[in-house]
C-alpha cells in the first residue's frame, strides 16, 4: 500500500484547516481590513523609480540586514511616536506575520507554550502551532454589553497560572477593535518574568487620540516586542512590509532564524520608496477612522451592538444568525467577516460609497436579521 502525504503529515497538524479569509469578486471587499484606497500616483511613480533602480542588480542578493529599510523605519517610528527607536532596534519581514514566525522560530517549539487572550488575531495560534508551539487559549476577562477589554487581575491570574515562554497581546485588538492600555502590558510583562510579550500593533495609526504605543515601553523591557505592519494605514497589503522594535538582543536572537536574504531587493525597494511618501500614504487614514466612527454610530442607530473601535474596522454584535446576515450581504455584492463569533460579524471600513453600500444594506437588513431583544 502506497504511503500518501496525508499520512506523513505531523501529527499535531493533521485535520487542520488553513488560514482562508475569502478572496472573492465582489464590488465591495470589507472583509481583511486592507486600506480601500489606492496607493496615490506620486508614490506609484517613486515605486516604479525605486524599483527600476534596482532591476539591473537582481543578479546579486539583497541586503541581508537591509539597512536602508531598517533607517528608513527608525525615522518613521521616531517621528510617529516621538519614541526614540534606533534603526539596530528594528527588525523587518514578509508582512508582519514573518517576523510573528520569526519570534516563534526563535522563542517557541516543542515543550514550550505560548498564551493569547481570545478573541485575538487567528494567527497567533496558527503560527505558533506550525513551529511546534502548544498554544493556550486565554480569556479575555469581561463580556458584557458587546465590551471585550482585557481585564487586568484576569490576565495577570492566567499568565501566572500557564507560565507561558510567549504571550501575544493585540492592540488595537483584531477583531474587536479596541486598544490596550499601557498597565496591561506593564502587569503582563512583570507577571511572566521569563516570557517574550508581543505586542502587535497592526492597526496603531488608526488608534483614536491619547491611545500610547507599546513602543513607550520598550526602554529597559528586553522581552518586549511591537510588531507593526505597511499592510493597513499605508495600504500596502501587497507589498508584503512587516516590521518590529524591540531590544538589540532580542533581534540578535531573530537572525539566528530567518532565512537568507528573506526580504527581496523588489520589497525593500518598494517599502523605502513608500516611506519616502509618508504623509501622502497615511493621509487616508484620518478618512477611514470618520468611516469607522459612522459605521459605530449608524449600526447603533439600527439597534446593533457595535463595538467602540481603535482600529480600521468594527465587530458589531446583536445579530440573529450572523452567517445568514454574512451571505445576505454577499448576496448585495459586500463581502464583510465571519469571524467564528456567534451574533457578531466584523467589517472594515472603506472608503464613504463603500461603507455607505455596506450601512444601506445593513439598514434593510437590520429589522429582520436583529437579535431579539430580552424584555
Ligand atoms: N496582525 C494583525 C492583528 C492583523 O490583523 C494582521 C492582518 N490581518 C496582521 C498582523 C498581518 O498583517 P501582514 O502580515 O499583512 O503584515
Amino acid at each position: 500500500m502506497s504511503v500518501s502525504p496525508s499520512d506523513l503529515l505531523r501529527d499535531d497538524l493533521r485535520g487542520g484547516t488553513p488560514y482562508g479569509a475569502p478572496q472573492l469578486d465582489v464590488a465591495v471587499a470589507l472583509n481583511t481590513n486592507e486600506n480601500s484606497y489606492a496607493v496615490p500616483r506620486d508614490v506609484v511613480e517613486a515605486i516604479v523609480s525605486s524599483v527600476a533602480g534596482v532591476a539591473s542588480g537582481l543578479n546579486r542578493y539583497p541586503d541581508r540586514e537591509f539597512v536602508r529599510l531598517r533607517e528608513d523605519l527608525e525615522a518613521y517610528l521616531t517621528g510617529a511616536t516621538g519614541v526614540a527607536v534606533t534603526a539596530d532596534q528594528v527588525w523587518a519581514g514578509n508582512g508582519s506575520n514573518e517576523v510573528l514566525l520569526h519570534i516563534l522560530q526563535a522563542f517557541g517549539g516543542p515543550d514550550r507554550v505560548a498564551l493569547g487572550f481570545t478573541p485575538a488575531y487567528s494567527m497567533h495560534p496558527i503560527i505558533t502551532r506550525t513551529v511546534g508551539t502548544r498554544w493556550v487559549d486565554g480569556r479575555r476577562g469581561v463580556e458584557g454589553a458587546g465590551v471585550f477589554d482585557l481585564d487586568i487581575a484576569s490576565a495577570v491570574a492566567q499568565v501566572r497560572h500557564h507560565e507561558p515562554d510567549l504571550v501575544f497581546l493585540c492592540s488595537p485588538n483584531n477583531p474587536t477593535g479596541t486598544a490596550l492600555g499601557l498597565d496591561v502590558i506593564e502587569a503582563i510583562y512583570a507577571a511572566a518574568p521569563r516570557a517574550i510579550i508581543v505586542v502587535d500593533e497592526a492597526y496603531a495609526e488608526f488608534a483614536r487620540v491619547g491611545t500610547p504605543s507599546a513602543l513607550t515601553l520598550l526602554e529597559g523591557r528586553g522581552r518586549l516586542v511591537v510588531t507593526r505592519t505597511m499592510s493597513k494605514a499605508f495600504a500596502l497589503a501587497g507589498g508584503r512590509l512587516g516590521y518590529l522594535a524591540a531590544d538589540v538582543e532580542l533581534i540578535a536572537a531573530l537572525r539566528l532564524v530567518r532565512l537568507p536574504y528573506h526580504l527581496s531587493s523588489l520589497t525593500q525597494a518598494v517599502a523605502c520608496a513608500a516611506l519616502e511618501h509618508v504623509d501622502g500614504l497615511l493621509a487616508t487614514v484620518e478618512l477611514l477612522k470618520t468611516q469607522r466612527d459612522r459605521i459605530v454610530a449608524e449600526l447603533t442607530e439600527m439597534g446593533l451592538d457595535p463595538v467602540p473601535s481603535d482600529a480600521n474596522f468594527v465587530l458589531f454584535g446583536g445579530l440573529a444568525d450572523e452567517r445568514v446576515t454574512w451571505q445576505a450581504l454577499l448576496d448585495r455584492g459586500i463581502l464583510i467577516r465571519d469571524v467564528g463569533m456567534a451574533h457578531y460579524l466584523r467589517v472594515t471600513a472603506g472608503t464613504p460609497q463603500e461603507t455607505g453600500a455596506f450601512l444601506e444594506a445593513m439598514r434593510s437588513l437590520a429589522p429582520t436579521h436583529r437579535q431579539e431583544q430580552s424584555p
